[in-house]
């Protein structure tokens, strides 16, 4: 049986980063689920389709096709064989990824590929939905959050690293905005699951973020071998 690790939370919160350390320390497979839902709405962008119409959305599914592979433990995300990793890192594809991540069958198709992924490896996965719906037998699930100021500073600090200049005001609107559909969608919104663990990094180092799960890894493995 393969273990598993949920990490649920709002944009910003830096889940990526807290799932990606504890894939490493662990040797554990990172599943960034967030790439695939840019990915579909990548392929919205590219094709010019109405992403506010749900039956457009729909109708084009069956042309997309999304692979996950890895290369030295960092996960790629192909689109109909195209590697769009890159691509898909900008503010216009984060919307779109939100835009359609409310359609029913897009969480469909993409949990699907989540689940088979998770099947065979342990994993670390981050989204929005897993503790609740993707996996919902994880041995671990966190939801991580932070004030949304901090939130807003830290992917500031990301966008500027990346030589992106944005203000403070146009990266705090776009996580509201974007916490906002995610909450309030009908099909599996961003919830924390009642199993799951709250872990508020307002006030948190990234290490002890890490050291927080890894020792909450050591306990539960203490518990199964006891
Ligand atoms: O995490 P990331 O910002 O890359 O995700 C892009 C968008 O995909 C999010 O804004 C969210 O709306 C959606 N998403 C989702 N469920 C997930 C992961 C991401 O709805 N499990």
């Amino acid at each position: 049986m393969s273990f598993k690790i949920a990490i649920d939370g709002p944009s910003g919160a830096g889940k990526t980063t807290l799932a990606k350390m504890i894939a490493k320390q662990l040797k554990f497979t990172y599943i960034d689920t967030g790439a695939m839902y840019r990915t579909v709405g990548l392929y919205m962008v590219n094709n010019n389709i109405d992403m506010e119409d749900e039956t457009k959305v729909e109708k084009c599914l069956n042309k997309i096709k999304i692979d996950i592979a890895y290369e030295d433990g960092v996960q790629l995300v192909y689109l109909n064989k195209e590697n769009v990793s890159d691509l898909i890192r900008t503010s216009e594809i984060a919307k779109a990824g939100s835009i359609i991540s409310a359609y029913k069958k897009v969480r469909e198709k993409l949990v699907l590929i989540q689940r088979e992924l998770a099947s065979t490896n342990n994993v670390v996965m981050d989204g929005r939905d897993i503790g609740t719906n993707v996996l919902k037998d994880a041995d671990i699930k966190i939801f991580l959050t932070a004030n949304v100021k901090v939130r807003a500073l830290r992917r500031m600090e990301e966008f500027k690293a990346k030589g992106i200049i944005k203000t403070k005001e146009e990266v705090e609107q776009d996580l509201r905005e974007r916490d906002d559909r995610d909450i309030n969608r009908k099909n599996n919104p961003l919830k924390q699951a009642d199993d799951a663990i709250l872990l508020d990094t307002t006030n948190m180092s990234i290490e002890e973020e890490v050291k927080f799960v890894i020792d909450l890894y050591n306990r539960k493995k203490g518990d199964n071998n006891a």
